[in-house]
């Protein structure tokens, strides 16, 4: 494991990105540090300066401007709670914000980091002795994919709990960089593959998740893990129904990005279930085993149907 060379602490945007320009494809952000720390020190992500984002101001507000609701990317997890603003406009997100991990993490963890945490697999987040004895994975440099036998494909799963409901809301995320700053869809920046999962550029600085407040959304929330507290999700589903009509049903968990359907209420709520299980790419890279994780799947978009569609 090498040591970071450089830790710094810049307090604008403009400074870390100058900072981050200086080492291509050799930093990394820090916001709450509780992903890419533990990364870090089981060696599966290495790099020789770590930019703290936690001093950069323009990063923390949350508000309501034109018809979005803007929320700080450094906004911790635990602090979601506190915003009126949020809690009365999307419940569902203060509600996966509590799903994720334990109190104590939630009290230093931020929502930014939450979209943008590492995608996990049981032969990838494990000690560097451990994953040399199987012989590396194609997650940390081995030739093939271990959980589904040889794949010369990733399929280490997206886990972040907020992002799905995020998605099933419209989200948008502002991303500031060397040239400017661009709004993009959240679901945009998945790309599937379990080894490079996001196609944002390296020095991208995610500013502000935008939620659309022109709408209105029935969000129901589902997380399936084995212990309530701590554990990471095994899969966790989001399904929306807005005031229009229109279903977002989205998937994490299990693929390597965040599957999302979409429909209409008037359509077959067993054709988007099978949508859904034809979608997303789940293989035995979990506590639980596959066929249960896909059979929880389909219990939990009937349960999330029924209560959305039987108000
Ligand atoms: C024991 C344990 C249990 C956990 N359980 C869960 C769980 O149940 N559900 C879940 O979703 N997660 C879980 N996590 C993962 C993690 O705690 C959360 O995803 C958390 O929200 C990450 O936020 P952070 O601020 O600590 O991110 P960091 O670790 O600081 O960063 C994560 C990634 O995002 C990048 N980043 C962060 N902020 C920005 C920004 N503003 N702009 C650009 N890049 C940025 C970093 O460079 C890094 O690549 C768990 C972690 C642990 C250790």
């Amino acid at each position: 494991m090498i040591a970071e060379k450089k830790y710094t602490k810049p307090a604008t945007i403009a400074e870390a990105l100058t900072i981050a320009q200086n080492y291509p494809d050799d930093f990394a952000y820090v916001a709450g540090g509780t992903d890419l720390l533990v990364n870090k020190y089981q060696g599966n992500k290495e790099c020789s300066c770590l930019i703290d984002i936690t001093g950069l101001a323009e990063l923390k507000s949350v508000s309501i401007d034109d018809s979005h609701l803007k929320i700080g990317s450094l906004l911790r997890l635990d602090e979601l709670q506190r915003f009126e603003m949020i809690g009365n406009n999307f419940p569902a997100l203060v509600i996966a914000a509590k799903e994720v991990a334990s109190p104590m993490l939630r009290k230093t963890a931020t929502i930014g980091g939450n979209i943008l945490c590492e995608n996990r697999c049981s032969f990838y987040n494990q000690s560097e002795w451990w994953r040399e004895a199987v012989g590396y994975c194609l997650k940390c440099d081995g030739d093939v994919c271990i959980a589904t036998g040889g794949k010369k494909a990733c399929f280490s799963k997206f886990v972040s709990d907020t992002v799905p409901v995020l998605i099933s809301a419209n989200a948008k995320l502002e991303l500031c960089d060397i040239d400017g700053t661009t709004i993009v869809n959240l679901e945009t920046i998945y790309t599937g593959d379990g080894i490079k999962p996001r196609n944002l550029r390296e020095t991208a600085i995610l500013k502000n998740v935008l939620l659309p407040l022109d709408n209105e959304y029935e969000i129901v929330f589902k997380k399936l893990r084995p212990r309530e507290a701590v554990d990471f999700t095994s899969l966790t589903t989001a399904v929306s129904l807005d005031k229009k009509g229109n279903i977002r049903i989205v998937i994490g968990g299990a693929d390597p990005m965040p599957v999302l359907i979409e429909g209409q209420v008037k359509g077959s709520t067993e054709d988007y279930i099978k949508m859904a299980l034809a979608k997303t790419r789940v293989v035995d890279n979990d506590y639980y085993s596959r066929k249960y994780r896909r059979d929880m799947m389909r219990v939990f978009l009937e349960q999330s149907f029924e209560a959305l569609l039987n108000k």
